[in-house]
C-alpha cells in the first residue's frame, strides 16, 4: 500500500513538473502543430497507416519534449498538408534549435535530427521489404522499384531539395552528348563542423558507409544518420546481397547493390555472374562495378558493391565498330565501342555464353602486356609483382539480349605521370584530378561544387568586368583562379573579354565538356589514333577474336 502511494505520488508529480516546463515554452503549440502536419504528410504518402498515427505522434512528442498534441489533432482531415516534407522539417529543426534540442544549429546536427524525425514516420525494414516483394509479385519489378524509390524521396533520405541545386548540361561531342554535372547537393561544412568531425573519436561501428548495419543508425558528427534508410535483400549468384538507393542521386534511381558481408572489392568471374543475375531480376536497370584496383577504381574498395539505376548513359548510345567472334564462344559478338576510353561490348542471347566469354577476355587482359602501347600487366615493386590490369564492367539488357561493356583499365604510374598513366593528366587537374570511376566512364561527369564559383569569376573576366592582366599579376597561390590561370589565358585569347556573361558561361561550359572528353581519353588504354587502333586490334586477335567478314 505504502509502495503504491509513493508510486502514485511520483507519477502525478513528475509529469506536472515536465508539463510546467513545456507550457513555459512559447513555441510548444507551434512545434506540436508542425509535428501533426508531418504525421499527416507521412500518412498521405503511405509511409504509415492510420493505426500508426497515435504511435508516431507520441514518439515525436517525446522527442520534442512535449506533453500533448496540438489542438484539432483528432480531426480526420487536415487541408494544408504539403506534398514535400522539407519546409515542415526545416521549421521543426528551427524550433529544436531554439529550444536547445540541438547541440549546435549546424547542418551536421540538423541532418542528424532530421533523419531521426523521419525515422519515426517510416515503415519497419521488414514491412518495406514485404511491400516491395508483394508489388514485385503482383505488378512486376518496375512497380516495386517505383514505389520503393518514392519512399526513399518521401522519407527525405534522398533530399530532392538539395539534389535540385546541382548544375546540369549536355555537352555535344564526337562521341554523342556527354552529361555534365556540378555537384552542389552536398552542403559545405563550416570550419567548426570540420573541427568537430576531426575531434570525434574514431569508431569502428558501422564498419563502413555501405554496411547493412547502417539501417536505423543514429549517426555521429562524422557519420550520417540513417534512421530513414531501408534496404531490400537480394540473392545474386547464390549469395546474399542488398539493394538500396544512393542518397546522392547522380542519375535517376541511382542504386547501390552491396554484399551482406563487409569484404573488399574483388573482380572475378563471380562479379560478372552477379551483374548478369541482377539484370535478370531488374531488366529495367543497368548495373556496373568499379574496378578493383586503386587509381582506376571507386572511392570505397573495402566493401564489395555495385552501382545500378534506371538511366540511359551516353556510353549506351555509342555505336560499336566491326563485330568480332571467337570459335570457343559461339553466339557471342564483341565490338569496340566508339568511345574515348577502351570499351569492348559483348552481346549474346544466352547469359552463360556471355559470362564465359567475358571471363575469358578478362583473364586474358589481366595478363596482357603491349609495351608499344605502354601497357604492362604487372611491374616489379617493393612487395613483389604488382598487377595493373583490370576492367570496369557494365551490364544491361537490350531487348531480350544481354549486353556487357568491359572497359579496359590499367593503373600503372611512371615518373612523368605519378598519379597514373591512364588517369587525368596534370594539365587537366584544375577541372578533375580524382579517379575516373564507373559513372564517369559511362559519360556523366561529376564535377566539384567549387567549379561553380570559379567559372562564374572566369565568366566575369570574359565579360570584361575585371581586367585579367591585372588580376593575373596579383594572383596568390591560394587564389581559387590560380589553378585555372593557363586556361583563362587561352579563353581570353580565343574569345576576348567582350562577351556578355551568359555567352561567357556557355563557352566555359563547352570548354569544360571538351576537357572531360579529353580526360576520358587519358584514361583509355588504347588511344584513338592509328597506333591505338592497331594495338586494340592486336589485343583482340591475340585473345582469339576474329573480325567478321
Ligand atoms: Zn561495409
Amino acid at each position: 500500500m505504502a509502495n503504491e502511494q509513493r508510486a502514485g505520488t511520483a507519477a502525478s508529480e513528475q509529469p506536472d513538473a515536465v508539463r510546467t516546463e513545456a507550457a513555459a515554452r512559447p513555441d510548444a503549440a507551434r512545434t506540436a502543430e508542425l509535428i501533426e502536419k508531418l504525421i499527416r504528410y507521412a500518412r498521405n504518402r503511405n509511409m504509415i497507416g492510420t493505426l500508426d498515427m497515435p504511435y508516431a505522434r507520441n514518439q515525436l512528442l517525446e522527442l520534442f519534449r512535449l506533453d500533448e498534441p496540438c489542438e484539432g489533432y483528432l480531426a480526420p482531415e487536415w487541408s494544408d498538408v504539403p506534398d514535400e516534407p522539407q519546409k515542415l522539417l526545416e521549421a521543426l529543426l528551427d524550433e529544436a534549435a531554439a529550444s536547445g534540442l540541438l547541440p549546435d544549429n549546424t547542418t551536421t546536427w540538423r541532418d542528424l535530427l532530421d533523419a531521426k524525425v523521419m525515422g519515426l514516420l517510416m515503415p519497419r525494414p521488414s514491412e518495406t521489404e514485404a511491400r516491395f516483394r508483394t508489388l514485385w509479385a503482383e505488378q512486376g519489378i518496375a512497380a516495386a522499384t517505383d514505389d520503393f524509390y518514392a519512399l526513399n524521396k518521401d522519407s527525405n533520405y534522398i533530399r530532392m531539395d538539395r539534389i535540385r541545386k546541382n548544375e546540369y548540361w549536355l555537352h555535344p561531342s564526337e562521341f554523342g552528348e556527354m552529361e555534365m554535372t556540378i555537384n552542389l547537393s552536398k552542403p559545405e561544412k563550416t570550419p567548426q563542423e570540420i573541427a568537430q568531425a576531426g575531434q570525434a573519436a574514431a569508431a569502428d561501428y558501422p564498419q563502413c558507409l555501405l554496411c547493412a548495419d547502417n539501417v536505423g543508425y543514429a549517426g555521429r558528427v562524422n557519420h550520417p544518420a540513417r534512421q530513414n534508410l531501408r534496404i531490400i535483400p537480394l540473392e545474386l549468384n547464390g549469395e546474399a546481397w542488398f539493394f538500396q538507393y544512393s542518397p546522392y542521386v547522380y542519375y535517376n534511381e541511382h542504386s547501390i547493390v552491396f554484399r551482406r558481408e563487409h569484404v573488399p572489392m574483388k573482380l572475378t568471374r563471380d562479379t560478372f555472374a552477379r551483374l548478369l543475375a541482377f539484370t535478370e531480376q531488374f531488366p529495367h536497370y543497368f548495373i556496373g562495378s568499379n574496378a578493383d584496383l586503386p587509381i582506376v577504381g571507386g572511392s570505397i574498395l573495402s566493401h564489395d558493391h555495385f552501382q545500378a539505376g534506371r538511366h540511359t548513359f551516353p556510353i549506351e548510345k555509342a555505336p560499336t565498330g566491326q563485330a568480332h567472334v571467337h570459335a570457343a564462344h559461339p553466339g557471342v559478338r564483341v565490338g569496340v565501342v566508339d568511345w574515348p576510353m577502351s570499351v569492348l561490348r559483348l552481346t549474346a542471347d544466352e547469359r552463360e555464353a556471355l559470362l564465359n566469354a567475358a571471363d575469358d577476355l578478362y583473364r586474358f587482359w589481366q595478363g596482357y602486356s603491349d609495351e608499344q602501347a605502354g601497357i604492362l600487366a604487372s611491374t616489379e615493386g617493393p612487395g613483389g609483382q604488382t598487377r595493373h590490369n583490370t576492367v570496369t564492367p557494365i551490364v544491361r539488357r537490350r531487348g531480350g539480349r544481354y549486353e556487357m561493356d568491359l572497359v579496359l583499365r590499367n593503373n600503372r604510374t611512371d615518373e612523368a605521370h605519378p598519379e597514373g598513366i591512364f588517369h587525368p593528366h596534370r594539365h587537366l587537374h584544375h577541372i578533375k584530378k580524382e579517379n575516373i570511376g564507373l559513372i564517369e566512364v559511362m559519360g556523366l561527369a561529376i564535377l566539384p561544387g567549387r567549379l561553380l564559383a570559379e567559372t562564374g569569376a572566369i565568366a566575369r573576366l570574359l565579360a570584361g568586368q575585371k581586367d585579367w592582366e591585372a588580376a593575373r599579376a596579383s594572383l596568390t597561390e591560394q587564389d581559387p583562379l590560380k589553378p585555372h590561370a593557363v586556361w583563362i589565358d587561352e579563353l581570353v585569347e580565343r574569345y576576348g573579354t567582350r562577351l556578355d556573361e551568359a555567352e561567357a558561361n556557355r563557352v566555359i561550359r563547352h570548354d569544360i565538356g571538351c576537357k572531360f572528353v579529353e580526360i576520358l581519353g587519358h584514361a583509355g588504354v588504347f588511344k584513338r589514333d592509328r597506333e591505338g587502333r592497331e594495338a586494340c586490334a592486336r589485343f583482340l586477335a591475340q585473345a582469339g577474336f576474329k573480325a567478321q567478314g
